[in-house]
């Protein structure tokens, strides 16, 4: 049933966050690269919500995101979001909370394979990773959506060393990584169900 997923009204959320967000992140990602990052992602969560308003899809809201944005989004963005999404997705019985949390997790670790990136190396990674590890120590979405907005602005003193970014040298210094504003503004969605 459409609406009926828990990740819908965070999906919703988050793609809200990211409509009012696209000017920024765009900005942000013709300074470190070449400025379709708003775009990808913006596209694709609407396509996904697309998707949930239309009610014939299968599986709940992260399956859809990770369908979409897999194999529907571009960028080096598009995959790895879809890769965090499908992580998010399913996960069985319990506490959603704490399912979301593993899926977290596996996200990162299936983003780090693909990609590459450590902490530090001025990518998504710097959001994602800390919030992982608030989830970790079990403080909630909240903590972890803090997490990542800090992580995200720590990215503005780093130089790139993974992605498009890392040829431009110091040109971006001073402003964060695109990728992990996106990632926080993820994790401030699902915050967004704490309590
Ligand atoms: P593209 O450079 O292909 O246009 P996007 O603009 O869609 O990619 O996404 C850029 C974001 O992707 C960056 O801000 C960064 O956070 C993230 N990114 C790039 N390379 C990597 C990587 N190897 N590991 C993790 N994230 C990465
Ligand atoms: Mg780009
Ligand atoms: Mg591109």
């Amino acid at each position: 049933v459409a609406g009926a997923a828990p990740e819908a009204p965070v999906l919703r959320r988050y793609a809200e966050a990211v409509d009012a967000a696209h000017g920024e992140l765009t900005r942000l990602d013709q300074a470190s690269g070449d400025g379709d990052f708003g775009d990808n992602l913006r596209s694709g969560l609407r396509r996904v919500i697309a998707e949930l308003d239309s009610g014939g899809s299968s599986g709940d809201g992260f399956d859809v995101a990770g369908r979409v944005f897999l194999d529907e989004v571009g960028g080096t963005s598009g995959p790895l979001f879809g890769l965090l999404f499908t992580e998010l997705a399913g996960r069985g019985d319990g506490d959603q909370q704490v399912r979301w949390a593993r899926g977290a997790a596996a996200g990162l670790a299936a983003i780090q394979r693909v990609g590459e990136a450590e902490v530090g190396d001025r990518t998504l990674v710097d959001a994602l990773a800390p919030a992982v590890a608030e989830l970790e120590r079990g403080t909630g979405f909240a903590a972890a959506a803090r997490a990542a907005a800090e992580g995200a602005q720590g990215t503005a003193g780093l130089r790139a060393r993974r992605g498009r970014a890392s040829y431009v040298g110091d040109r971006a210094r001073g402003l964060p990584d695109p990728g992990a504003v996106g990632v926080a503004l993820l994790f401030q969605a699902l915050a967004g169900t704490d309590g």
